[in-house]
């Protein structure tokens, strides 16, 4: 950590109420109630909107957390374009605060696409030699598209670092999108009610904070909607890669299970061995998208991240993709770059036939020119 983000972070923890432990103070106590700080909203997996209060000793220990990720990924002379979430979510403020705990300079960009929609949002980090984005990583494949088909090239040569969050997605095509972009690319990933639960290590693996979070996972149950509640009952035993909703309690939890609360959350979850080659002791977690969003196979839960998997290894695709729930299977959309592939069938025959003997599960396969992705996801 610089000095500057060291004295910054202090001031940080000063804020903090007296007392308050690494996951912030419980209902009560030292005599006081939890200070509110932000309200957000979660969509559950039948798209209905839940309120969502963080306090704020919470949030500021979620930016403390961000910021130290940050400080190895940013320095203070980068100007990093921020097109994240703002209305009603915690990240895009959480991301902007803790970019300037570094001291780097940001551009507020959002999501709404309206005030700042991609054309824009390109020529600010042409104008503004921007340095590092932070987007979902669909955002972050449109954008390097939408640039490399302009007629007018855009210079995007400036951006060394391109930061997902948002949107579960593989290392693979964490890859397709740094190349896409001439850039470094990693994840960042939180839920909607805890901004930071994991942050990149040098080798891009994901480590939980277990400064402040106990992490673990449980059998997704049949109705597959996540609910937040108490996680009770199917929990994983430790020591191996687990597959399973993810349930997060404080990290100062004593009785086991009892504080836990279910995300609606797929994940797998490493054990705490510094098994990952960086050596860190925290557990690896790799995110899988809502629970709601999975497909049952035969040996659990199927993810589109597990579809991206299959497909960013075997083909010559660029990073575009998509992929629908539909009953008892995923209807995906990729892009290639060149034309030709799209009128080859045997490219469509050959990918689908892949996914269906690694997965278990029946695909269906569209693959389009890059030039028409908008219109075949719209
Ligand atoms: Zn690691």
């Amino acid at each position: 950590m610089s000095e500057s983000t060291s004295r910054l972070y202090e001031r940080f923890l000063e804020l903090l109420a007296p007392g308050a432990g690494p996951a912030g103070p419980t209902a009560g106590a030292n005599g006081r109630e939890p200070v509110r700080a932000r309200y957000g909203e979660r969509i559950d997996g039948e798209g209905r909107t839940h309120p969502v209060v963080i306090t704020r000793d919470a949030w500021i220990l979620n930016q403390i957390d961000m910021a130290l990720s940050f400080d190895q990924l940013l320095t203070a002379d980068d100007v990093v374009v921020v097109a994240a979430p703002y209305e009603l979510s915690f990240v895009g403020a959480g991301v902007d605060r803790a970019i300037e705990m570094i001291g780097a300079s940001v551009i507020s960009v959002g999501t709404s696409n309206t005030i700042c929609p991609m054309p824009r949002l390109l020529g600010l980090i042409e104008e503004y030699g921007a340095t590092a984005l932070v987007c979902a990583p669909s955002l972050a494949t449109e954008l390097a598209s939408l640039a490399a088909s302009a007629e007018r090239p855009f210079d995007r040569s400036s951006v060394r670092s391109v930061i997902c969050v948002g949107e579960a997605c593989s290392r693979k095509r964490l890859d397709r999108i740094g190349a896409a972009w001439g850039a470094r690319a990693c994840a960042l990933y939180g839920t909607p009610s805890v901004p930071t639960v994991a942050v990149p290590c040098a080798y891009g693996a994901l480590h939980v904070c277990d400064d402040r979070l106990r992490a673990s996972v449980r059998d997704v149950p049949d109705g597959r909607t996540g609910p937040e509640g108490t996680g009770e009952g199917g929990r994983r035993p430790q020591g191996a890669v687990t597959r399973g909703e993810l349930l997060l309690a404080p990290a100062d939890t004593t009785a086991p299970g009892d504080e836990s609360r279910a995300t609606g959350e797929l994940v797998e979850l490493g054990p705490a061995d510094g098994s990952c080659a960086c050596g860190e002791k925290s557990p690896v977690l790799t995110p899988l998208g809502r629970v709601s969003g999975a497909v049952s196979g035969r040996s659990g839960p199927v993810s589109a991240v597990d579809v991206e998997r299959v497909v960013f290894d075997c083909a010559d695709l660029a990073p575009h993709f998509a992929c629908e729930v539909r009953d008892g299977g995923f209807d995906v959309t990729c892009a290639v770059p060149d034309g030709d592939a799209v009128r080859d069938p045997e490219a469509k025959r050959s990918l689908e036939k892949r996914l269906r003997a690694e997965l278990d599960v029946d695909v269906e396969v569209r693959i389009v020119a890059v030039d028409d992705w908008s219109t075949a996801v719209s």
